[in-house]
């Protein structure tokens, strides 16, 4: 069972639940008025329950756009260059754009899609993480809106993986350590 491989829970679903919901309500407040269009670009696929949830909580109209990024392959647990492996698909021009991620850990992923994005000439651009590895976020990588500081430890769940395992885990936790090499 998926629920044995878990040494300790860091953060529960009803707590990331609660923390969602306020961020929603904080980019609702800040793009509500807005003239342009807001587009989500979530990068595939650890933020894939992070933004489904995250735009459940935003009354208003919007747009989602996609691109896939892998920067820990396999079983990794140290990151390595991040790989394209899909390009952005979606409509960012003149539009508001928030680039939402599951984790800012060495910054190199939103560097990437953060770059990826200012080509396409959206109105403006900001991004969203829900966690953040205060020990390794390097200045120039500035995340605008953050769910959680964590420690510098590898997580599982709430779509974060492990060799593709582990993304529907609903909350986010430590695997033991004889799960990882
Ligand atoms: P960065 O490019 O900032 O080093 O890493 C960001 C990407 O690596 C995230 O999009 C995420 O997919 C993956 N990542 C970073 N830290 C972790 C972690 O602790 N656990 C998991 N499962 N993935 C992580
Ligand atoms: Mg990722």
């Amino acid at each position: 069972m998926m629920e044995s491989d878990i040494d300790r829970i860091l953060l529960r679903h009803e707590q990331i639940h609660r923390r969602v919901a306020e961020l929603g309500a904080e980019i609702a407040k800040d793009y509500g008025e807005a003239e342009a269009g807001l587009t989500l670009l979530p990068i595939l696929s650890g933020a894939m329950i992070f933004v489904a949830d995250l735009i459940r909580e935003l009354p208003l109209k919007m747009k989602i756009a996609l691109t896939q990024i892998s920067t820990y392959p396999g079983h990794a647990t140290e990151p390595s260059e991040p790989r394209t492996v899909m390009e952005l698909v979606g409509d960012l021009r003149g539009r508001h754009v928030i680039i939402v991620d599951d984790i800012l850990d060495s910054g190199r992923t939103l560097r990437r899609v953060q770059e990826m994005a200012r080509r396409h000439e959206p109105a403006s651009q900001r991004t969203c993480v829900l966690l953040r590895k205060t020990a390794k976020a390097p200045p120039d990588i500035a995340a605008d809106y953050v769910g959680f500081d964590i420690d510098d430890l590898f997580v599982v769940g709430y779509g974060l993986d492990f060799g593709d395992h582990y993304r529907n885990y609903p909350h986010i936790g430590v695997l033991r350590p004889e799960i990882m090499p």
